[in-house]
């Protein structure tokens, strides 16, 4: 048997969250064997295990049908985005795929997971997620350091506000870059947003 890989599949960022088409889910399910294994994970990436010698034309398969493909593991997940259900300019559709478009896949020392919330009413669930943006009328804030796993869990604290949408991509990827460069081995988020601190986040950032 051949090695296999996995490969982690979305559907766009869209209005109405996380919709996969009939079409779609066929199209998975036709590229997949008997022997595939598919899972479901917390942060809205479909997991789908491929023969290495075939993911290339399986990547392309499934992006002509409208899905999206990243690589699985230690790397930036796709952003984890809210349902923009107060419509996609008020929301900041657009700013929410350009960050997506920025960030998703790039490789960092542990899996980093950014959210984005369209509204101060979070419903994304952004203060758990390891960056996350949320939408305040016009403007941006950030938070950094959120942990939701384990029994020392807890919420991100705000690092930036005020920003307006051009500042996000710049912003995100210096600090995804400083952790990357600076994190000690694979050392979590959240613990590296304590040791080096608030003030250190935000000189990077500035
Ligand atoms: S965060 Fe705000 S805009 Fe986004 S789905 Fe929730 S309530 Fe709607």
């Amino acid at each position: 048997m051949g090695e296999n890989i996995k490969i982690a599949v979305n559907p766009p960022i869209q209005v109405g969250g996380s919709l996969f088409t009939p079409e779609q889910l066929v199209k998975i399910g036709t590229l997949a064997d008997s022997q595939t294994k598919l899972e479901m994970t917390p942060f809205k990436q479909l997991y789908m295990e491929v023969p290495v010698n075939q993911r290339d034309r399986i990547t392309k398969e499934l992006r002509e049908a409208g899905l999206e493909v990243y690589p699985s593991g230690f790397v930036v997940k796709s952003l984890i985005a809210c349902n923009f259900c107060k419509g996609a300019e008020d929301a900041g559709l657009d700013t929410a795929l350009r960050l997506n478009e920025a960030i998703a896949g790039i490789e960092t020392p542990t899996p980093i997971k950014i959210g984005y919330a369209g509204c101060g009413l979070g419903t994304s669930e952004p203060l758990l997620k390891d960056i996350s943006v949320v939408k305040m009328k016009s403007a941006f804030d950030i938070y950094v350091g959120g942990e939701p796993k384990g029994l020392k869990a807890s919420i991100a604290t705000k690092l930036l506000t005020g920003l307006v949408a051009e500042q996000l991509v710049p912003v995100i990827k210096a600090i995804i870059h400083y952790y990357i460069a600076n994190a000690k081995g694979k050392e979590k988020f959240s613990k590296f947003v304590n040791r080096v601190s608030l003030d250190e986040l935000k000189r990077v950032a500035g």
